[in-house]
């Protein structure tokens, strides 16, 4: 058994002319948290979008437990454990918590007790749980999309962004919810323009600049190299 769980190799995305992603390769060892840190526009987004299914890319492979999934389908990439935290939430405001929590956990043996534990994470959650999910504020609404992605039982965790727009406590308390989920064993593949905070929980990182990435290695390291904290984490 290879200690990787995910590895992307020369990733291409373009949409018509735009170039978004331009060979791009990383792995994702298990049990580790790997962030890709980049500002508005560098790709991030494309990366994720190829790696769950939803973009297809132009060239370049993904492998995923040692399989190649290039062409597998979304949704059989979710059945097979690779869960996304979408951008934005994209959670279902008309519906309560409890139903979202139970989509998370649609075609899941385990989700009854899965959706247990959820709302022992996130006491919120549970109090809310017959409230419409519009109710709730922002940071609930992306507690609410992590534990719904919680629920799918993953084995690599995809999340985009889930600092952002909220506010400095909230950011600590998603981070906190980050390293609870990684002590389980969770792999996590964290993509965030916040690249301090989400380098300081990383064990690996990449730095994306224009669909390329300009530096990468262990996290503590790039976060002591001066260009990189000159260039992207504000001197
Ligand atoms: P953000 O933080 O804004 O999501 P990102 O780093 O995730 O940024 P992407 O969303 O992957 O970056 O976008 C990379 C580039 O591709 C940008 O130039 C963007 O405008 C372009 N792009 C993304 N999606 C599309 C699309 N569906 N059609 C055309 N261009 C797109």
């Amino acid at each position: 058994m290879s200690d990787e769980l995910l590895r992307v190799d020369g990733l291409h995305v373009s949409y018509g002319r735009v170039r978004a992603v331009r060979d791009v390769s990383f792995t994702a060892p298990r049990g580790e948290l790997i962030s890709l840190v980049g500002a508005n526009g560098a790709g991030k987004s494309s990366v994720l979008g190829a790696v769950s299914g939803l973009v297809r890319p132009k060239s370049g492979t993904v492998h995923y437990d040692g399989a190649n999934i290039t062409r597998w389908p979304a949704h059989r990439r979710v059945a097979a454990g690779m869960v996304l935290v979408p951008e934005g939430r994209q959670i279902l405001t008309t519906l309560t918590v409890a139903e979202n929590l139970l989509l998370g956990g649609w075609r899941r043996r385990r989700a009854a007790a899965t959706i247990a534990e959820m709302y022992e994470l996130f006491p919120v959650l549970a109090q809310r749980r017959d409230l419409s999910a519009g109710t709730l504020s922002g940071g609930e609404q992306q507690m609410l999309a992590i534990a719904r992605a919680m629920v799918a039982q993953p084995r690599v965790l995809l999340m985009d962004e889930p600092s952002m727009g909220l506010s400095p406590k909230l950011v600590d308390e998603v981070f906190r919810v980050i390293e609870t989920i990684r002590a389980t064993g969770v792999t996590i593949v964290l993509v965030e323009q916040n690249a301090r905070r989400a380098l300081r929980a990383a064990d690996t990182g990449y730095v994306l600049e224009t669909g390329v990435v300009s530096h990468s290695g262990p996290a503590p390291r790039l976060l002591a190299d001066r260009r990189v904290v000159d260039a992207y984490l504000g001197g």
